[in-house]
């Protein structure tokens, strides 16, 4: 619910370390996509599907915090998403009209039906499905049938920060050392894949499959 975006400097970090086009300048078009912000500011998106509203009545704790935070030396900051981060804030929150306003919410309930989507609830991916080192798709287990489904296009893998490494794994994509531990047949060999995955098990984790060997 606390809508909070990461701090600039961290993106351009990631860039410089190699994850192209994920620098901040690049970022922020999106961010601001996302939003209907009711912050007036360059750095905020006003007509995106996800309100967000800035946390307004305090109570005696909170105002007594931030008055707290600046008399120790930190500036008050009126808008945590914005130009400056740093310092002491009202939090913002993905709230409309007093209602969370979440992902599901804001891109399918509340969204008229769209011909190109499909949902199936109630499923588990087995696997993705490669062909050589291209993902064609995956494995999915759906009342009570195993199907395999393929991607004219691309795949994405959106199952959190635990269970995206495990299917990558159990898809035979990880450590060959760790895979040969599980019986699993190694497709491609990416020793430091569990580290990444520890570093990322506090960050939002998708991956590109189609990218993912090039
Ligand atoms: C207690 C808590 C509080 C949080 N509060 C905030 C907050 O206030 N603000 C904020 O911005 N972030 C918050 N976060 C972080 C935020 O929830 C995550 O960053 C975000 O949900 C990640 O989204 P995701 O789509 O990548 O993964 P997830 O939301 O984890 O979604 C992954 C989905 O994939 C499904 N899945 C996994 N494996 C399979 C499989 N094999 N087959 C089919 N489906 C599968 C899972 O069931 C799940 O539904 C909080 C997290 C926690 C735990």
């Amino acid at each position: 619910m606390t809508w909070l975006r990461g701090h600039p400097l961290d993106y351009d970090r990631w860039q410089e370390e190699g994850a192209e086009g994920w620098d901040w300048a690049s970022c922020l078009p999106y961010f601001k996509k996302i939003e209907s912000s009711t912050v007036d500011s360059i750095y905020r998106g006003t007509a995106g599907p996800v309100g967000v509203q800035r946390q307004e009545q305090l109570s005696p704790l909170n105002a007594a915090f931030l008055e707290a935070g600046q008399e120790a030396g930190w500036p008050l900051t009126e808008d945590v998403n914005g130009y400056q981060q740093e310092g002491v804030s009202r939090f913002e929150m993905s709230v409309k009209k007093g209602v969370r306003n979440s992902t599901a919410f804001a891109y399918l309930h509340n969204m008229p039906a769209r011909d190109n989507l499909t949902v199936w609830t109630g499923c588990q991916i087995l696997k993705v499905n490669l062909q050589g080192t291209a993902v064609t798709g995956c494995q999915v287990k759906y009342k009570q049938q195993v199907l395999d489904v393929s991607a004219d296009q691309e795949t994405l893998l959106c199952a959190g920060v635990f269970g995206s490494p495990q299917l990558l794994m159990l898809s035979g994509i990880g450590p060959a050392a760790h895979l040969k531990e599980h019986d699993i047949d190694c497709q491609a060999d990416l020793p430091g894949w569990v580290k990444i995955c520890r570093i990322t098990s506090s960050a939002i984790f998708r991956l590109k499959l189609n990218s993912l060997f090039l």
